[in-house]
């Protein structure tokens, strides 16, 4: 059975002091053995990951941390690596004891707030110690919400109490996420998909974003009709629907340009992503640092998961053969994936991001708010392609995300 990608579920991070019992929470919420349990303090290293189906919440991804308190190298390390989980967190959940509330505790909280991520604090283990009046005054003068719970003696009671609690702190994103194609089109409408089948083509199946593109239409009540860039023409010649846009992969945008009449909306998958996983406003001035390129000048390519490279390799390759050749010299690229997004990042006078269809929009967003704070221009694969092919304006007309002034470009509000 397919599993829902990670970038489509709710991240819950759990964070806590060592042996404050998080592996236990979070079993006490998935009524399942998924975390190690352990008497020995730091038993859990680094952040453990556990993709689970919570019912009625729907496909989310359990972030179980090291706790922040750790000492020692390793524990430095751990302190690293638990703090980057802010930057994915849509929720978090902060396991404590009754009356112990030290500055680690102190620190999740303010960390927590100053990226406006909802918090839930957990009293565990009340068996052993009930909280105090000084404690809940304290909690209520900081005004965040708190469960008292006993996980090692959990009951469906707690359970569905836990549950409750973790709902109330839904983000609006997760319930009203951004579509990809959907406020786009209509019921009824025809959609033409074009995915060129080449070497870089996984064998005998669809991309992600491809993948998810084709639910939304079908969600939509629409249709789509998928061709690759050689049949796009006769394609298009043989509807008796004109077709409500065309999505096409970034890497084929000259040979769409010239088979698609102008009346018909241009889009590529890749632009699709930059709005609903990022900001693709933010993402379409970035790319106006490709004007201001000097041979030397230092891109990032920022990949998001860490696939096999192979042949003609988009970021790898091409663009960087695209960007040097528009310069006429030679630019510095380093490539980061994963969760690796390095923290020096002035050093870039770009950073060019793929679609991040494998990161939850948090997360993305996180990496664009650290490049808007360091002043570093940011971008996505598709809108980079577009700019270097002059087809920005009309890759970007289906999202109203720009109005023609004289001969430059203003933009305004979204339509999402
Ligand atoms: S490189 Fe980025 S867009 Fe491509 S599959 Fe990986 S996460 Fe998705």
């Amino acid at each position: 059975m397919q599993k829902t990608p990670k970038g489509l579920r709710l991240h819950i991070a759990i964070f806590g002091r060592r042996n404050v019992g998080k592996s236990s929470i979070l079993n006490a919420i998935t009524r399942q053995e998924v975390a190690i349990v352990s008497e020995i303090a730091g038993t859990t290293t680094d952040p453990v990951e556990k993709p689970m189906e919570l019912l009625p919440v729907g496909p989310v991804l359990f972030i179980d941390t090291a706790g922040l308190d750790d000492v020692g190298a390793l524990g430095r390390l751990r302190i690293t690596k638990t703090y980057k989980v802010f930057e994915r967190a849509d929720i978090i959940l902060l396991v404590t004891e009754a009356n112990k509330w030290t500055e680690y505790e102190e620190e999740i909280l303010e960390e927590a707030r100053r990226r406006k991520i909802p918090i839930l604090v957990i009293i565990n283990k009340i068996d052993l110690s009930k909280p105090g009046k000084d404690f809940k005054e304290r909690l209520n003068r900081e005004k965040v919400p708190a469960i008292e719970t006993s996980a090692l003696n959990c009951d469906w009671e707690t359970t569905v109490k836990l549950k409750n609690e973790l709902i109330k702190l839904l983000p609006k994103d997760f319930l009203n996420p951004i579509p990809l194609v959907a406020d786009l089109i209509n019921e009824g409408d025809l959609v033409i998909l074009v995915i060129p089948i080449d070497k870089e083509a996984p064998r005998g199946r669809l991309i992600l974003p491809q993948q998810q593109t084709i639910r939304e239409i079908l969600d939509k009540k629409a249709s789509c009709l998928v061709v690759n860039e050689r049949n796009l023409s006769d394609a298009i010649h043989n509807l008796k629907q004109k077709p409500r846009i065309v999505i096409t992969d970034s890497q084929v945008f000259e040979e769409v340009f010239v088979q698609v009449p102008d009346d018909i909306l241009v889009t590529s998958f890749s632009i699709l992503f930059a709005r609903a996983k990022g900001d693709l406003e933010e993402l379409v001035k970035g790319a106006q640092a490709l004007d201001n390129l000097k041979p030397a000048d230092k891109i990032l390519i920022a990949e998001a998961c860490t696939h096999h490279p192979i042949g003609e390799d988009i970021g790898r390759i091409k663009i960087p053969r695209w960007i040097n050749q528009r310069i006429g010299g030679e630019i510095d690229f380093d490539v980061f994936s994963g969760h690796n997004f390095p923290e020096d990042i002035k050093r870039y006078k770009l950073i060019i991001h793929c679609g991040a269809c494998m990161l939850n929009r948090k997360e993305m967003l996180a990496r664009i708010l650290r490049c808007r704070e360091k002043g570093v221009a940011i971008t996505n694969y598709g809108v980079v392609i577009a700019y270097l092919h002059n087809a920005m304006d009309r890759v970007v007309q289906p999202f109203n995300l720009f109005q023609r002034s004289g001969s430059s470009i203003v933009t305004t509000t979204p339509r999402c």
